[in-house]
């Protein structure tokens, strides 16, 4: 692997992972293991299970894509952080990658050299949609209401006790599709947040 890579890899784990088990599960695992896959066996970039990343090799010798690397890189970190259960997350798997993406945005922003432009809002979109998606979404919750939406609807996926028709009114007042509503007549609201 190019050592500058390594490095990279290496300084966003120790920098970030902490955080993200401190804010979001002090109970997931405190030591990883990183595969870096050269055989091609994994068709994704990147995947997270138990307290194990498997990450593509595919185009790691190609250094116009480096700073993707890291942005995959986080977002799998950010699936160590969540152990969800599998039975809970067939069924929300895109707020579990929006949150993964929420992570990513949030946490790599002072990251100059990774790529984690944001997506603009745009009406064909909808709050299930995932990861960039329903991460900007969770942004602009988390700046509306306050950053405590995002740690219960993240600890209400792991406890399994998550529902789509109730969590969202208990947290908020309003239900996702009104709170998704409320977004897309000011989406706009987003661009207070510093790092955009
Ligand atoms: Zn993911």
């Amino acid at each position: 692997m190019n050592s500058a890579v390594q490095y990279r890899l290496s300084e966003l784990y120790f920098n970030i992972y902490p955080r993200l088990v401190n804010r979001f599960n002090p109970s997931a695992p405190h030591s990883i293991s990183i595969y870096i896959d050269g055989d091609r066996h994994y068709p994704f970039w990147g995947r997270a299970v138990n307290s194990k990343m498997i990450i593509s090799a595919h185009r790691l010798r190609n250094p116009q894509f480096y700073s993707r690397y890291y942005d995959i890189f986080l977002h799998e970190l950010a699936h160590l952080v969540q152990q969800y259960t599998t039975q809970n997350l067939a069924d929300v798997e895109w707020l579990g990658e929006g949150l993964a993406d929420y992570v990513r945005y949030t946490y790599g922003s002072d990251n100059l050299n990774a790529d984690w432009p944001m997506i603009e809002y745009r009406h064909t979109q909808n709050y299930n949609d995932g990861y960039k998606v329903t991460a900007r979404f969770l942004i602009w919750l988390d700046y509306k209401y306050n950053s405590s939406v995002i740690d219960k609807l993240d600890q209400g996926l792991r406890d399994v006790t998550y529902k789509q028709n109730t969590t969202w009114k208990e947290l908020t007042g309003k239900s996702v599709e009104d709170l998704w509503k409320d977004y897309s007549q000011n989406p706009d609201i987003i661009h207070h947040i510093p790092w955009i």
